[in-house]
């Protein structure tokens, strides 16, 4: 049985009408770069995220980028993040002249620790990024509590989280700003590349809205130097027909995860991935962690199991961030968890068999079998 780590096609074909209707509706009106298409689906993305004010832009990386540029992080400034992260989180830090500063994470939730977070704020420290790894939440009371010690902005990387909660609030709600990437992959995805910045403050959404669209307020009178991050109105379009399956997609999901802990959770051989008390998880990625990983990866392959690895390599030893600072070993537990991780198909059109098959694959490739 062929099992893909992702079915893009399968989550079309459940909507396509719906997807054919709002692309044609696009073209008719010929809205193509911004536009009412893209403001439609900031306004219910918005509200989705239970925040004032969300502002489409190019991708999620222009989204951590832009969020950092408004709220005048910069040259001098450091930035703390997690290390087991993708890199387009500490790129947007230096894309804005600031450092990123990398700490280790909870061996439970893969996110950053907040006490790692606390240890390493110095007087240069402007902000921190919680990434909400893998669709669940990162630990944000004690995060937030930190932050308003030192006076540090918070911005959310909940690329991956679209959906998820913490203590019952919205990803996306919990800092000064929230980050999305609609790659085609991720929980909320686009047809193309497109993302968004959500926040409860005013001032920053316009600030953002001026920066994504070469600092004008007005067309050809341009208030500061920005850049063009705009979304294009077909993602726009897509993302709203898209929005409206959110939630059932991130409830099929769930119960997708709960089928593999069924099915795996007596191993003592895989680590599963754990579900904190306080988040409500979203599964973006499905990580287990597994001894020999290279070899029972390469075994689920030979059965055309779609796997992954998110990620093998810790930012710290990533060729741009190598530094005198950060040896290996630096941060064991994502140096350890990238040796272990193995990301099993998920994606809300996964059918039980599917799931039962992958499984018991894994189990027999763990058994030596
Ligand atoms: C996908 C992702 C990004 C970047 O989003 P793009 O839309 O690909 O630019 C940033 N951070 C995390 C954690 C991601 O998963």
């Amino acid at each position: 049985m062929k099992v893909p780590f992702l079915d893009l096609k399968a989550q079309y074909d459940g909507m396509a009408d719906e997807i054919d209707t709002a692309i044609k509706a696009v073209i008719a009106k010929t809205a193509f770069a911004g536009g009412p298409f893209v403001e439609e689906f900031e306004k219910s993305f918005a509200e989705f995220c239970d925040c004032r004010h969300a502002v489409g832009v190019g991708s999620g990386t222009d989204a951590l980028w832009l969020a950092l540029l408004a709220m005048g992080v910069g040259e001098g400034d450091e930035v703390v993040t997690a290390v087991n992260t993708f890199i387009a989180t500490a790129e947007a830090v230096n894309f804005c002249g600031a450092r990123t500063i990398f700490v280790d994470v909870d061996e439970s939730t893969y996110t950053m620790r907040p006490e790692a977070f606390r240890a390493a704020i110095t007087t240069r420290t402007k902000a921190v990024i919680p990434v909400h790894l893998f669709g669940q939440t990162a630990d944000m009371d004690p995060i937030r509590e930190i932050a308003r010690e030192h006076g540090l902005l918070v911005i959310e990387d909940a690329c991956q989280a679209h959906g998820a909660a913490y203590k019952g609030a919205a990803a996306g709600s919990l800092g000064d700003a929230g980050c999305f990437s609609f790659y085609p992959g991720k929980n909320l995805g686009a047809y193309g590349e497109a993302g968004a910045v959500v926040t409860n403050d005013g001032n920053l959404a316009t600030e953002l809205r001026m920066l994504r669209d070469h600092g004008q307020k007005k067309k050809y009178v341009h208030s500061r130097v920005g850049w063009n991050a705009r979304m294009d109105g077909l993602q726009g379009a897509i993302l709203k027909v898209k929005l409206g399956r959110l939630r059932e997609a991130n409830e099929a999901r769930r119960r997708s995860a709960t089928t593999y802990r069924d099915l795996l959770g007596d191993r003592d051989d895989v680590i599963l991935p754990c579900e904190a008390d306080y988040a409500r998880h979203v599964y973006h990625v499905y990580a287990v962690r597994v001894r020999d990983r290279d070899r029972v990866m390469r075994d689920l392959m030979d059965k055309e199991i779609g796997c992954g690895i998110h990620y093998p390599i810790p930012l710290h030893l990533q060729e741009p961030y190598r530094s005198d600072d950060w040896c290996p070993g630096a941060f064991p537990v994502a140096e350890r968890c990238a040796e272990e991780f193995l990301s099993l198909p998920m994606y809300p059109e996964l059918s039980l068999e599917q799931i039962h098959f992958v499984a018991e694959s894994l189990g027999g490739s763990l058994d030596g079998k």
